[in-house]
């Protein structure tokens, strides 16, 4: 027998199958991972093997054995496999690079090991009663109580136990341990466990079913028709905190209960400890959690309980798409417009096109849920290529929370320099007196935006990028947000000698100044990325805010999501512009979502929810859509732009971008890219016979942020109108791409996820 391997070197020049022999007595199975020797050294080199063969061309004269396993059973699963093919053709990346993604990346050169416990027992055929006898003085009285305990505990459990476990039965009893190991009346054995990400939480109560709300039982009902079927994908359409999480879990119990198994994702920022407890509580030990926050140690211990079979459900970020569960039939994208769910190095993956692929591959369902869907799925659902189900309102018909608008422009006209409106500084006031609880939200960290001379215009910019300083008045100094680079505050200006330098915009910081101004003696706390940098930084301070220790939440967007505190009964949205005027045709469609999450915190329990939105632009229709939790409306409105302007999902957008030290020669290569990828694509589009205008726009040009730490950016830019010529020209870019690759050019994005 042969194997066909993939060596674990990301190379194009090695990326395809190598032919090994297996010796006699090794088994192989097409999903190992072995070591083999390669090269003209005959380096010993872990490989994937994706397939195994009855014969082969190579000479046998060439032909080299397989060394050894790297586990005892096969790291992927024949689906898996076939799911790096895809990738590998459909994200245009080395299949290597697409395996790679399917284990943690510690078992790789064999950095992460199974951890084991020292258990010991009774030695076998030892009689218990005559071990305690022989302890005892001839008084009877016993020389060594602890001994006798521990002899009497694994008496009656009649098995091994770890030493951990028996001290929490006796405690100190390690000694105790040690005596009777060395006397023969126990033995010792080292046992695999698997470290256990939940710990503590364990003691978590079951939590039952709720029964459902007619709504929810349509929904439910449409998920369990689809996976009767084995095929679709579903749209679960339904308002913050309409009972999605519950419908899921119904499912899944529906899923598992016909021996089937399950892949939540939701964005890496709400897997918080609350959302897994929810998982925990219903279905037991059968859940394996996956996030960033896990030790290599834990990842790959929950890794492999998948891959053995232990568990049914897998809850995780984007990368949990990848868990090699086997027996899917279902697989569940929580918040499935997140921008997080595109990975935004190579392979340049969509977790919901892989779980749709995996769903395919499985006879599995996959079911897309939002509050806010992107305006490409609901077009889908609209269209019936999903199936759309809708949860129109609340739970117990709650309200939505009452969104007040107020204009900023007259605000400030009519005297007000503080950052609080009249109607929030008074709504604050209130909120505060009765005791409840308020979230503020402010979309940049920092105090103020930029520093900015009033006599002559000088704006302090990081020296390595094209972008403006923030100042952050706490640490005293001016951040970069692009590279981090830190420097001094001015006194005067720069540029001109002047002391007319002033501070424009507005930051978390200068939030939580403001609010200590104007409310002495109020507790806040403030979540952004300054503030959360530490590994449990964020869990600490919502935990914080949760257990009511402090009465107001500061915060960027990563508050956001998740959050359900049932006494938050105001939020305030300092700043709706801000996101709102960013170069980005999506920047409409990230003001709605976030502007409807946000609201969607306020009164989630039997009180009142109050938002209030701040803005200069209060006429600008997203923000009243926003305001009316009108996603339906939000929707028409957008589509229509976007049909009109050929935005995605009408086109695509696709990019390279080049970056260099030295501008000119820069700027010249951008422009002979362009020109060879307008060729690429104008042939191709020509040998198709789709019309020549299908390439509606294609340039280069100085990138958004035309440089970062120290390196110019040029990007050149294609736009296509989606037709069913599309593939063949994104096939021809990728291929003028594979030929000019060279330092400093990135590889093609399509649909880039941020413009800058
Ligand atoms: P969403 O995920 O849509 O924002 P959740 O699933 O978090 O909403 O549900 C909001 C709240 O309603 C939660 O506290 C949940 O326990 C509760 N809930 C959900 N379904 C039901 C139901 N059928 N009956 C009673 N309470 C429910
Ligand atoms: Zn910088």
């Amino acid at each position: 027998m042969y194997a066909r391997v993939i060596i674990d070197i990301a190379h194009a020049n090695v990326d395809r199958l190598f032919t090994y022999e297996i010796p006699e007595g090794l088994a192989v199975q097409a999903g190992h991972r072995v070591v083999v020797p390669f090269g003209a050294g005959n380096r010993k080199t872990e490989g994937f093997v994706l397939a195994l063969s009855t014969e082969t061309d190579v000479d046998w004269l060439a032909l080299k054995p397989v060394l050894r396993t790297m586990e005892p059973y096969p790291a992927l699963t024949e689906e898996q496999i076939a799911l790096a093919h895809w990738m590998a053709e459909a994200y245009h990346c080395l299949l290597v690079d697409a395996l790679r993604l399917l284990i943690p990346a510690q078992m790789r050169g064999g950095r992460v090991k199974e951890k084991t416990v020292r258990t010991v027992r009774l030695r076998p055929g030892a009689d218990a009663d005559a071990e305690k006898a022989a302890l005892l003085t001839k008084a009877g009285v016993s020389r060594a109580p602890k001994q006798a305990e521990v002899i009497d505990l694994l008496g009656q459990t009649g098995t091994y136990m770890s030493t951990a476990d028996i001290c929490a039965f006796i405690p100190g009893a390690a000694g105790a341990i040690a005596a009777l190991l060395k006397k023969g009346v126990l033995q010792e054995e080292g046992q695999e466990t698997f470290r256990d990400p939940f710990r503590a939480a364990e003691a978590a109560p079951p939590g039952e079913p709720l029964p459902l709300t007619p709504a929810q039982q349509a929904a439910f009902d449409g998920i369990v028709a689809c996976v009767k079927r084995g095929a679709g994908t579903c749209l679960l359409y339904g308002v913050t905190g309409s009972g999605k999480t519950e419908v899921y879990m119904q499912s899944i119990a529906h899923v598992i209960a016909e021996g089937g198994k399950a892949i939540v994702l939701v964005p890496e920022i709400s897997l918080t400890p609350q959302a897994m407890e929810r998982f925990r509580s219903r279905f037991g030990m059968r859940v394996a959690v996956l996030h960033s926050r896990l030790s290599p140690g834990e990842r790959y211990d929950e890794w492999r309980r998948i891959r053995l079979g232990k568990v049914d459900v897998v809850i995780g970020a984007r990368s949990a798409v990848f868990a090699p569960l086997t027996g899917l039939k279902l697989i569940i994208v929580d918040e499935e417009h997140e921008p997080s769910y595109h990975s935004e190095t190579a392979p340049r993956y969509g977790a919901a096109e892989v779980a749709a692929k995996r769903a395919k591959l499985n006879g599995a369902v996959l079911v897309l849920g939002s509050a806010t869907p992107s305006v490409a799925t609901y077009k889908r659902g609209l269209s019936g290529a999903y199936q759309l189900l809708t949860l129109p309102e609340r739970i117990n018909r709650q309200p939505m929370p009452e969104v007040q608008i107020v204009d900023l422009r007259s605000e400030f006209l009519s005297g007000n320099n503080s950052i609080f409106s009249a109607p929030l500084h008074s709504a604050l006031g209130q909120c505060l007196k009765a005791g409840e609880q308020a979230i503020l939200f402010m979309n940049r960290r920092g105090y103020s935006t930029f520093v900015c001379c009033r006599g002559c215009g000088y704006v302090m910019k990081c020296p390595d990028c094209d972008v403006s300083m923030t100042y952050h008045k706490l640490e005293g100094v001016m951040k970069c947000h692009y590279c981090g680079r830190m420097a001094c505050i001015p006194s005067v200006c720069p540029d001109c000698g002047k002391p007319y330098l002033k501070y424009f915009g507005v930051g978390t910081q200068q939030v939580e100044e403001q609010l200590a101004a104007y409310f002495p003696g109020t507790s806040a706390v403030r979540m952004d990325l300054d503030t959360t940098r530490t590994k449990n930084a964020h869990q600490e301070l919502l935990s914080r805010f949760m257990r009511a220790e402090a009465q107001v939440l500061i915060g960027t967007q990563m508050i956001a999501k998740g959050l359900d505190i049932p006494n938050v009964t105001l939020v305030g949205v300092i700043a709706a512009d801000s996101m709102l005027h960013i170069p980005d045709y999506r920047s409409g469609e990230r003001t709605f979502q976030l502007l409807t999450q946000v609201a969607g915190r306020a009164g989630r329990a039997d009180k009142p929810g109050h938002v209030i939105v701040q803005t200069y632009t209060p006429e600008h229709p997203v923000i009243g859509f926003a305001a009316r939790h009108d996603y339906p409306g939000f929707y028409a409105y957008e589509i229509a732009m976007r049909r009109a302007a050929l935005f995605p999902p009408y086109a695509l957008f696709l990019r390279i971008v080049l970056s260099g030290p030295v501008e000119e020669p820069l700027a010249a290569d951008a422009e002979r890219c362009a020109a060879g990828l307008r060729q690429a694509i104008e042939t191709a589009l020509a040998g198709a016979g789709a019309n020549p205008q299908e390439l509606l726009f294609l340039e280069a040009a100085p990138a958004p942020v035309k440089r970062r730490e120290g390196q110019y950016r040029y990007q050149v830019l294609a736009k296509l109108a989606r037709t069913k010529h599309t593939a063949a020209a994104i096939r021809a870019a990728y291929a003028f791409h594979d030929a000019q690759r060279h330092v400093g050019m990135s590889d093609i994005e399509i649909n880039p996820g941020n413009m800058f």
